[in-house]
């Protein structure tokens, strides 16, 4: 019997989606990162997977009769252009695996040509990029921002051709699915109305099964994807991470971040920043993140417009209306994250005994308005001033805790207006643990990543182990993670742009 049982219920249920299809052969795969405490969380012996066996099943090798793997078909739109076929072009759907909280697609990126390769491409890629899905991807986990993981990556024994010769290599990557806007897009391109609904029944039963018995489980759907996109998003910006490729077809019906290709966290803040090369309008900047998201929630939306009511008038009234709700719970997830960041939580004695009444409900609302109007000023004086986004909210922390060092040594000479909302700010004697809590230490900085990439493509991981190490454990401060904190040196910002498609 094969070790570890994977299901084939995405291939089973939506044939026309999935194009079985088998990795390409490694000539000599090798490990290099294994996400053990991931394998541990979802009952995999990591000993094991780190056996000739395991690297077997890891680069879908060994694969017995039962599993089915496929390559997923999908459209999206690009950079606001509709492409009706994208597609795994370099990635393969293993299989799902059973776990408590239901099936986990177990899913590699860098497997090898498929019949949705991009013309020219070679399906295949480099160990930079995979690594640094695997440091970003978890990094963002354990910021507590929904994403999928990384479980391993493995170079193949092939070289590929990118900036010059480098290692090719797969990455292992899981999620609670793959499921997207483009595969949605797909569907209703197609103009298959009963395909669509099986789609939208599977992606019920997958992410949001409450809702099977909702009297209107297709407008459910809609608004909980867009809930789920509105939280995602929020903590996005909460955290100064840049998707850098929010296409269609790398929105997820979960809710979960996918596809890190371009992507960064900011230093020195600046709402426009943009970092993928290939962005060159600036559709994806940091602060165009949440109006691009409702943008990739309206094209959601048509496709469900057939589900959605048999008059084509009223299902457009009825997707407007819930879209609209999208720009609301963005706001009040967004300020509700920047005012635990502030340490301005409204204790819950303050509402007891009455916190349930419609009264109580306004009057926590009142509440945070000058709060957030606080938070709103605040970013307005960093991007003022340039000040580095994830050292200023941990210099407000030790702030908070009576240490004025930090945020003194962040201050401009000319920053009398940022003392005087320190002033404002104090006053309200912010809740240092709290912020200690949500206010990282340590995010995955380029210039660190690339450092560590480097060193481990010139043959020593200690550096990708050591920021893998802090990049897990983001909101313990450790003398010997100095370096990870520093923010990019003045050059490096200049020059550096990451690259898709690598
Ligand atoms: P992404 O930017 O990773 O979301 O990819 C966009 C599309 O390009 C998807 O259909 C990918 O499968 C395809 N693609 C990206 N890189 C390659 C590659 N090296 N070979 C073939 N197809 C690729
Ligand atoms: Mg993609």
């Amino acid at each position: 019997m094969h070790p570890i049982p994977l299901t084939h219920q995405f291939a089973d249920r939506l044939p026309e989606l999935s194009h079985p299809w088998r990795a390409e052969p490694c000539p000599s795969p090798q490990l290099v990162v294994l996400n053990e405490s991931l394998a541990h969380e979802l009952d995999l012996d990591a000993d094991w997977l780190a056996s000739a066996d395991g690297i077997r099943w890891l680069t879908g090798a060994s694969l017995d009769a039962a599993t089915q793997p496929v390559a997923q078909a999908y459209s999206g739109h690009q950079f606001g252009g509709f492409s009706p076929l994208l597609g795994d072009g370099r990635a393969l759907l293993l299989g799902e695996l059973s776990t408590p909280n239901g099936p986990v697609d177990v899913h590699l990126k860098g497997s090898g040509p498929t019949p949705f390769s991009r013309a020219g491409a070679d399906g295949r890629a480099a160990l930079g990029p995979m690594l640094r899905e695997l440091i970003v991807s978890e990094a963002m986990y354990a910021l507590g921002v929904p994403t999928s993981r990384s479980l391993a990556v493995l170079t193949t024994g092939r070289p590929v051709f990118r900036h010059g010769r480098e290692a090719g290599a797969v990455l292992v990557r899981t999620a609670s699915s793959h499921l997207r806007v483009g595969s949605f897009q797909f569907a209703a391109a197609r103009g298959d109305r009963a395909l669509l609904q099986r789609l939208a029944d599977y992606a019920i039963e997958r992410h949001y099964p409450e809702l099977a018995t909702a009297d209107s489980p297709y407008l459910a759907l809609l608004r909980a994807v867009i809930t789920a996109q509105a939280h995602t998003v929020a903590k996005w910006m909460l955290t100064g991470f840049i998707h850098g490729v929010m296409n269609t077809d790398n929105m997820t019906i979960s809710g979960e971040t996918l596809d890190y290709g371009p992507c960064a966290f900011m230093d020195g803040y600046d709402p426009a920043t943009v970092f993928s090369s290939i962005d060159t309008e600036g559709r994806y900047a940091y602060n165009r993140q949440p109006a691009m998201a409702e943008w990739n929630l309206a094209r959601f939306a048509e496709t469900l417009l057939p589900l959605l009511d048999d008059d084509t008038n009223r299902a457009v009234e009825l997707a407007q209306a819930t879209l609209a709700e999208f720009a609301d719970q963005y706001e009040q997830q967004f300020f509700a994250g920047m005012r635990e960041k502030l340490g301005l939580v409204a204790s819950p004695d303050e509402f007891s005994g009455r916190s349930d009444t419609q009264e109580a409900r306004f009057a926590s609302c009142d509440a945070n308005l000058p709060l957030n109007s606080l938070a709103a000023q605040l970013l307005q004086l960093m991007e003022r001033h340039r000040l580095d986004f994830t050292n200023t909210f941990r210099a407000l922390t030790a702030a908070a805790a009576g240490d004025r060092k930090p945020i003194d040594t962040l201050l401009p000479d000319d920053g009398a207006d940022f003392a005087a909302w320190l002033q404002r700010w104090g006053d309200l004697k912010p809740d240092a643990a709290l912020m200690r809590r949500v206010n990282p230490v340590v995010v995955p900085r380029n210039h660190a990543v690339e450092r560590a990439l480097d060193e481990a493509a010139a043959g020593d991981a200690a550096e990708l182990f050591a920021l893998l190490e802090a990049v897990t454990d983001p909101f313990t401060e450790r003398a010997d993670r100095e370096r990870f904190t520093q923010p990019a040196p003045a050059d490096f910002a200049r020059y550096y742009r990451t690259f898709c498609g690598t």
